[in-house]
């Protein structure tokens, strides 16, 4: 009999995790012929999520825990939870209960039937206002612009990946990942399915993505599959060399030629201003490629943890 994994990362999600637990119990017992496991894994939460999530693992065989030792993000702890599953494919999602569980009999009968990675697709969110829905699609927009790899707008983390995928997802090593960035470099021309739903509100708890943490998750996302910004940082200082000389030939031709000499010293402060902001932003940028360069380079192992599960099961940390 085949073997599905659920991968749940939750960090900070103690008044949740029981929810979901049922939910997806629920839904699980309507698919036969396939064993589940639903791995927990706890994201160094602070709240009482892990023994709750110990709680669950007391009355029901199916849950395995991986236990961060901190917070590692979203992404790492997906990686672990993918590292330590064993099924034949996996299926993420988050422990909020934005991810129905609803939706599992349906991935997996898709997945039966021949589909290798089941997509979910957001039609629509009611838990986003316009504001938000309006960044998020200037950002997608941004960033395809300037990747060379292109990422789906409204796909979120709630996707089954079989497991010769997700084979080659354990492959990358990189520290500063992005799944879904991950995923559409490996992604197939066929054997895809996607599936829609409508993302309902967090069961309870806010949300752990605030302005500056999804700013970072953007910047990430963009310097990890694109070096076009520095592309775009040459051109920016070509930009300011061909201002630059416009303005000198133009205070020149005011000057010698019809004798009537700018005045200098504000010509001077919008020059220097402007030069400066482009070395500036030419900096950052390149600051930005130095900085995933010297993260990368130390191979650090990507998480600490340690896996348990019932009777007391403990393996050694990666
Ligand atoms: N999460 C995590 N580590 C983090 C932040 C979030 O494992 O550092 C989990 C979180 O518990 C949730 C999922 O990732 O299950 C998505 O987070 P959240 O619901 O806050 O994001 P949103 O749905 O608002 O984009
Ligand atoms: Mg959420």
């Amino acid at each position: 009999m085949k073997t599905v994994s659920i991968v749940i990362s939750a960090y900070n999600e103690a008044t949740n995790v029981a929810e979901l637990h049922k939910e997806l119990s629920k839904e699980l017992n309507t698919v036969s012929n396939t064993n589940f496991e639903m791995l927990f894994v706890d994201d160094g939460s602070k709240d009482e999520t892990l023994s709750e999530i110990k709680q669950l693992l007391l009355k029901d065989d199916r849950v395995k825990i991986v236990q961060l030792k901190r917070n590692f993000g979203h992404e790492i702890a997906m990686t672990a939870g993918m590292d330590y599953a064993k099924g034949d494919a996996v299926i993420f999602m988050d422990a909020d209960l934005q991810h129905p569980p609803l939706y599992i009999p349906q991935m997996v009968k898709e997945w039966n039937d021949g589909a290798e990675i089941v997509l979910t697709k957001r039609v629509d969110n009611v838990a986003t206002s316009k504001l938000y829905k309006f960044c998020a699609k200037a950002f997608y927009w941004i960033l395809n612009l300037l990747s060379e790899t292109k990422i789906g707008e409204s796909m979120p983390d709630f996707r089954l990946i079989d497991r010769r995928y997700v084979d080659f997802l354990k492959g990358f090593n990189e520290q500063d990942r992005l799944f879904r960035g991950l995923l559409s470099w490996i992604m197939p021309n066929d054997k895809v399915k996607i599936i829609e739903f409508v993302a309902p509100n967090r069961f309870s708890g806010t949300t752990k993505y605030n302005f500056f943490k999804s700013l970072r998750l953007a910047i990430n996302s963009i310097t990890q599959f694109s070096v076009r910004p520095l592309h775009l940082a040459t051109w920016l200082g070509v930009l300011g060399a061909i201002c630059s000389l416009i303005l000198g030939f133009y205070v020149v031709i005011e000057r010698f030629i019809l004798h009537n000499p700018t005045p200098g010293y504000a010509t001077i402060v919008a020059a220097v201003g402007f030069i400066g902001a482009v070395q500036l932003i030419t900096l950052g940028i390149i600051g930005e490629y130095i900085g995933k360069i010297h993260m990368e380079v130390k191979k650090r192992p990507l998480y600490l943890a340690e896996f348990i599960e019932k009777e007391n099961k403990k393996k050694e940390s990666k």
